[in-house]
């Protein structure tokens, strides 16, 4: 059975690739049948951001994406929160340590530092590796008797894995296909610290992916570099025959397809990268998917395709069809480009397939807003008018403003157009016509006013303009005599008036 876990970190928000990357294992395991985990790697406490967690808690919950297991949830292998835990990770840290897989290592950050910057100013760089461990301060130098004289005096340490010298370390990624590294390129990363009694993100990762029975880690393509540290520590711990299948995804990049998509990208071009409104601890906000006016629907979409494709042309899917559908196999290797206006298109669909009745009553708060007192029935009919020209539900307004109010200015150009010669008077005619129509009917109406032209010798589109300019202000708007018969003949003849004068 299938198992596969988020596991954020919660230093910051949560940008729409940690998103996609927590739809793509809860996609999995729909398709299986299986469990979606929500771990919180919590156990960098300097990188600690307060209220990162809700943030998390609370987009997935808006984008539909269930845990099943989790902090909030809870589940048979909890705590699923790494700072919880913290009892759990020495033990296994120790275990490496006593297996020759680990070592204690007691050089301070002054001195690990000196090193660094005497490396750069030769133009290197210093690792902690095979190299250099020989001569720092660590129990690989030291006595048993030396080491356990540190230890009972609570001198600081780190404990660091001993990457072995000289081995290619072999993977098959799901997504990657084979992926070879080698041991001469790795450094011996810290797994523990006494100074926090806290494991490293890999330690912990790790140890709870172990211990978590997780099946599949699928996460960015910047954990890679991570996994031949990950495997041998599998094998360190002795874990390989249940080690997870690897799966890392493409990165999202800048719709300049130059580089990976950032924050910086959305300021400056206008959309959210963002699930949920976001507050920089400098205090500057930044819109997020759900506030912009995307239906959740609409992002899970978006970002199912960024990266994955289902091999047909079909681009809408439900939540459930993707569960269906996909599959790791079809992620594709390369960055996957983020298109802003692909974006909107997405959220448009979504728009249309709404009812109008479901679509009025999103659209009912805005009009409210402006103070407008109005009736669902007619704002049901407005919707289904106009609702093909928009995105979002907010620009419903902008297209349909002149059903609830009439035109405040005229568009001047259309204006000096359309209202000279003979038009004024035309249109004064019309007036009367159209008081003297006892049943208000688009058809009618229309059939009438071709009937007053042609007499005349005259075209609709003698006044057609002109008409339109009086009921809207301007050159815009559905089918002319839709919007006149929706406007109702006390509306209508207010308009012609207000125009004429
Ligand atoms: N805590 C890591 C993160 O913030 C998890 C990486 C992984 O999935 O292994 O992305």
């Amino acid at each position: 059975t299938v198992r596969v876990r988020f596991a954020p970190s919660p230093t910051g928000p949560l940008h729409i690739g940690g998103v996609r990357t927590a739809l793509f294992n809860y996609l999995l395991a729909k398709k299986y049948g299986g469990t979606f985990i929500l771990r919180i790697e919590d156990t960098d406490s300097t990188r600690f951001v307060p209220g990162a967690e809700e943030y998390i808690n609370e987009s997935l919950k808006w984008l539909g994406i269930k845990v099943d297991e989790g902090v909030l949830e809870g589940g048979p292998y909890g705590p699923y929160k790494q700072s919880e835990r913290r009892e759990i990770y020495k033990q296994y840290a120790d275990m490496l340590f006593e297996n020759g897989w680990a070592y204690y290592a007691f050089d301070t950050p002054e001195e690990l530092n000196a090193l660094r910057e005497k490396a750069e100013a030769e133009g290197k760089t210093f690792a902690y590796d095979v190299t250099t461990r020989g001569s720092l301060k660590n129990s690989l130098n030291m006595s048993k008797a030396e080491l356990e004289a540190k230890l009972s005096s609570g001198e600081p340490y780190v404990m660091r894995f001993k990457i072995p010298e000289d081995v290619e370390v072999e993977a098959n990624d799901l997504i990657r296909g084979k992926v070879v590294f080698h041991t001469n390129i790795l450094d011996d990363k810290v797994l523990y610290k006494s100074a926090d009694e806290l494991p490293t993100y890999h330690l912990a990762n790790v140890v709870d992916d172990h211990l978590m029975k997780v099946t599949h880690v699928i996460r960015g393509e910047e954990w890679l570099p991570s996994l031949p540290l990950h495997i041998l520590m599998y094998r360190a711990f002795g874990w390989e025959d249940t080690m997870p299948a690897f799966a890392h995804l493409p990165l999202i990049l800048k719709p300049s397809g130059k580089g990976k998509l950032s924050k910086r990208d959305g300021d400056k071009e206008g959309f959210p990268v963002f699930p949920l409104e976001y507050t920089s601890p400098s205090g500057e906000i930044s819109s997020g998917y759900r506030e912009s006016g995307y239906f959740p629907e609409a992002v899970v979409n978006l970002l199912a395709l960024l990266g994955w494709n289902p091999g047909t042309e079909q681009e809408i899917f439900s939540m459930e069809e993707l569960a269906e559908i996909f599959s790791l196999e079809r992620v594709n290797k390369a960055g996957a480009r983020f298109d802003p206006a692909k974006a909107r298109w997405f959220n448009q669909q979504y728009l249309i397939k709404k009812s109008d009745g479901e679509l009025a009553g999103l659209f009912m708060p805005y009009l409210k807003n402006r103070g407008i007192e109005t009736d669902l029935a007619f704002v049901e009919k407005v919707v289904a008018l106009v609702k093909e020209r928009v995105h979002f539900v907010a620009e419903l307004w902008e297209q349909s403003f002149f059903f609830f109010e009439a035109p405040v200015g005229y568009d001047e150009k259309v204006v000096q157009k359309r209202w000279k010669g003979e038009v004024p008077g035309l249109i004064a005619e019309l007036r009367g016509l159209f008081a003297s129509e006892a049943n208000w009917d688009a058809e009618e109406l229309k059939h009438k006013t071709s009937a007053l032209l042609e007499a005349k010798g005259l075209g609709f589109g003698a006044v057609a303009n002109a008409l339109r300019l009086a009921m809207t202000g301007g050159a815009f708007g559905p089918d002319l005599f839709t919007i006149i018969g929706m406007l109702g003949k006390d509306e209508v003849l207010r308009r012609l008036d207000n125009a004429v004068a």
